[in-house]
């Protein structure tokens, strides 16, 4: 970036600069890291690779009337974004078992969900980002039931939209973590954050084989590689 930008936050895999009051603009990391900051370490390219299938995806989703923080990708590695104060939730919204839920059922992964699952976490690194109820959510007052019910509707939307996109590549949606927020300028609740295969799972449909964040997670190696096989499937380049 030519211009020297006031830097406002800076995540484990993004930093956010003020652009003006009402927008920001994000620039996407190699850093990665796991099990709550515990494993760390860096994939070549991530950054642009992920900005590039992040700033896809919301664009279908932009199209589609979800309505989202995404206004443009601006280079390799940043987009331009609308500003919006982040619901500290994560959202996930699961077709298989997987990850902890496998785990905490002892249900074998890739095992098929008799429905899509939406489960809730607090966005909290202090206490290990705990599963809350959306009783829990409420009480707490993270969100109103508007809210958490608009986030429910556009959890299940985003999930029929990103299924089918990546079925169409020959990819297996296993699950995937959500944010939203709500819009500074708009006061709208928007989708927010990235989609990226550091935020879902993506099994091959034929052989299973993990293209995602699992590979650096459970050191399964060709950590890179798998995140280009998705960025060329969708024919995205960096
Ligand atoms: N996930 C994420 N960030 C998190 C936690 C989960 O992006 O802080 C994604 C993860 O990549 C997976 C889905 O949410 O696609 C469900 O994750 P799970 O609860 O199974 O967590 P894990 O097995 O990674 O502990």
């Amino acid at each position: 970036m030519a211009v020297k930008l006031k830097k406002l936050y800076e995540g484990k895999a993004k930093i956010i600069y003020a652009k003006t009051s009402k927008e920001v603009i994000a620039t996407y990391k190699n850093d990665a890291t796991a099990f709550n900051n515990l494993k760390k370490g860096s994939i070549k390219n991530k950054g642009a690779i992920n900005n590039a299938i992040s700033s896809y995806l919301f664009q279908i989703l932009n199209h589609c009337d979800i309505p989202t923080h995404f206004i443009k990708k601006i280079d390799k590695k940043s987009q331009l974004l609308k500003k919006v104060d982040i619901i500290p939730i994560e959202v996930l919204v699961r077709n298989f078992f997987a990850g902890s839920l496998s785990k905490k059922f002892g249900v074998k992964e890739g095992t098929q969900l008799s429905d899509t699952l939406i489960e809730y976490c607090l966005k909290s690194d202090e206490l290990g980002d705990p599963h809350i109820s959306s009783e829990h959510i409420l009480n707490l007052g993270l969100c109103d039931l508007n809210e958490l019910e608009l986030i429910d509707e556009y959890s299940l939307r985003i999930n029929d939209i990103l299924r089918s996109t990546f079925y169409s590549i020959g990819i297996n949606l296993v699950d995937f973590k959500l944010e939203f927020g709500i819009c500074k300028k708009t006061d709208e609740l928007v989708l927010a954050d990235e989609i990226s295969p550091d935020t879902c799972r993506l099994w091959d449909l034929k052989t299973n084989k993990k293209l995602d964040k699992d590979r650096f997670r459970r050191d399964l190696g060709n950590i890179e590689e798998a995140y280009e096989e998705v960025l060329n499937r969708l024919n995205l380049t960096i």
